[in-house]
């Protein structure tokens, strides 16, 4: 297989991807992004600003931006988000400004949102989107994996387990639905899509220059 780490193997020039991952929380798309990031310098992440406040062990700038809700709502007014949704009671966003920059710089960009934020990003980027959707093996094991994790109130896992069931419903919203049974595994899958991806004629905008050398050559 092609190194995922080279976005361009014959080093053609083109247009990068947008990456959304989605999952009910617990399913392991957090892993999955930071393993795809780790192995991918081609990649980056999108990322957002919310009003929920800080788990155990998350960076401020890093994990999200954690802002205020009179914040958020001035950055809204503001035109910065390049889309925004409640979840949870709480609001989350994703900053326009650095996914131009990242995209401007050559880089695809990696974005953990969920399905509104999927369908809203589809809409602005013309369909140009490619969407990633991961399912855990059952309704018992993210169960399990939530409270495994320790970071929220039983009050909170509860209620995350009951939007889970809502996430689930929109599964139908994406391009790729995998289950996560094994994490390796589902992150060998997500790397091959996002290589896939990649490769797309439609991205590669420098193609045509090497296909008319070739067939000038011939
Ligand atoms: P958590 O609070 O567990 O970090 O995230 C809760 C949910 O919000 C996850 O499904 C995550 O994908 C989603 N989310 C995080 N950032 C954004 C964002 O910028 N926009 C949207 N629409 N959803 C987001």
């Amino acid at each position: 297989m092609d190194d995922p780490s080279q976005p361009d193997p014959h080093g053609f020039k083109r247009r990068g991807v947008l990456f959304v991952l989605s999952s009910p929380s617990g399913a392991g798309k957090s892993t999955i992004a930071r393993k795809l990031l780790a192995n991918d310098p081609h990649l980056c992440m999108s990322v957002s600003a919310t009003t929920r406040a800080m788990r155990p062990g998350e960076i401020d700038g890093k994990d999200y931006h954690f802002v205020s809700l009179e914040r958020f709502r001035e950055m809204t007014a503001a035109h910065e988000f390049l889309e925004w949704a409640h979840v949870f009671d709480e609001r989350y966003g994703t900053p326009r400004a650095p996914v131009d920059e990242m995209l401007g710089a050559g880089k695809d960009v990696l974005f953990d949102i969920d399905w509104q934020g999927a369908q809203q990003l589809y809409q602005i980027a013309g369909g140009d989107v490619v969407r990633v959707f991961i399912l855990p093996p059952s309704m018992e094991e993210l169960h399990q994996r939530l409270l495994k994790r320790a970071t929220d109130s039983t009050e909170i896992i509860d209620r995350r387990m009951s939007r889970a069931a809502n996430e689930v419903s929109h599964w139908d919203g994406y391009d790729y639905v995998l289950v996560n049974d094994d994490v390796e595994e589902c992150f060998q899958q997500v790397r091959t899509i996002l290589s896939a991806e990649r490769l797309k004629r439609s991205r590669q905008t420098g193609l045509i220059g090497f296909i008319r050398k070739l067939r000038r050559a011939g």
